[in-house]
């Protein structure tokens, strides 16, 4: 009987020893980010919420832009990082169109964190998701400003205009995407939400406008975005993907990669790397990633 129990111990132990590992959870606490902030430093933190998209944005003078709150289930997580980098209070929040996977956690992160504004495009959604994002920013008694090409985020020593919507896009979520431009003296980074080809041919009207150092690529990487015209207006010698491992959409798209990868552009993907952080002195651009 002993022999029997020793013999199913070891059957157990190499059951376990040599199973593979399961994948771990991303939260915040498995993940180490750049906390300090030097001085004159612009920091932008593209957190890793899985399949989705939320970036904080640090100004030199410590002003917080938030774009997006990734999912329903990742508010808590959101309002995790802010806690950990001592986001007191948010200067801006800004949800780049309805859709869940950017506007999911917003609620939580606004009953969670005073928030100053609230920008978002002219375009509502029937979603209970939309009403909760709703109700939260009605409940800290504020009203949504429009997100539209040309307006700009009144912050202090960096400027922070929205690209688009530049028309109207009726139900199309996506494209009605704000796309948001900050530049700090000579560096600049477009952040694009999900703005797809249509609102891409829109922008590039003014091609001018477009040229950034770091492009937050459209749309997770979707093969309907990050169109050669648009990269090459846009001109990035960096990119980063917000995408969750092994996504349904098979999102980030071959396509769009290569094409990245054609133009010599830098990919970082939170898929892989987690949250990625870029601190920008004015002049440079460098890199940090959770993993
Ligand atoms: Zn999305």
């Amino acid at each position: 009987m002993r022999k029997l129990y020793i013999s199913l111990g070891l059957i157990l132990f190499v059951l376990v020893a040599c199973s593979p590992s399961l994948p771990t959870a991303t939260t915040p606490e498995n993940q180490a980010f750049p906390k300090e902030q030097a001085a004159g430093e612009l920091q932008v933190y593209y957190l890793d919420v899985g399949q989705g998209d939320s970036t904080l944005i640090r100004t030199p003078k410590g002003q917080h832009v938030l774009i997006d709150g990734g999912d329903n289930h990742k508010g808590d997580d959101v309002v995790d990082y802010l806690k950990q980098l001592g986001v007191e209070s948010l200067d801006a929040v800004i949800a780049t169109h309805p859709d869940a996977d950017h506007i999911g956690g917003l609620d939580t992160v606004i009953d969670a964190i005073p928030v100053k504004s609230v920008y978002a495009p002219r375009v509502s959604h029937t979603t209970n998701t939309y009403k909760d994002f709703l109700m939260a920013v009605k409940n800290r008694n504020l009203k949504i400003k429009s997100a539209k090409a040309g307006i700009e985020l009144p912050l202090d020593g960096v400027t922070a205009k929205f690209i688009t919507p530049i028309g109207e896009y009726g139900k199309d979520l996506n494209a009605w995407s704000a796309v948001l431009k900050v530049t700090y003296k000579d560096t600049s980074f477009l952040f694009m939400g999900d703005a797809e080809h249509k609102s891409e041919t829109d922008m590039l009207k003014s091609p001018e406008e477009l040229g950034a150092d770091v492009l937050k690529v459209g749309h997770h990487g979707s093969e309907t975005s990050s169109s050669p015209q648009l990269l090459k207006a846009v001109d990035p010698k960096y990119a980063v993907i917000s995408v969750g491992k092994d996504n349904k959409y098979g999102h980030p798209k071959g396509i769009v990669t290569n094409r990245l990868k054609k133009a010599d552009v830098e990919v970082y993907r939170t898929d892989k790397r987690g949250t990625i952080t870029a601190m920008s002195d004015g002049k440079n651009i460098i890199f940090k990633t959770a993993r």
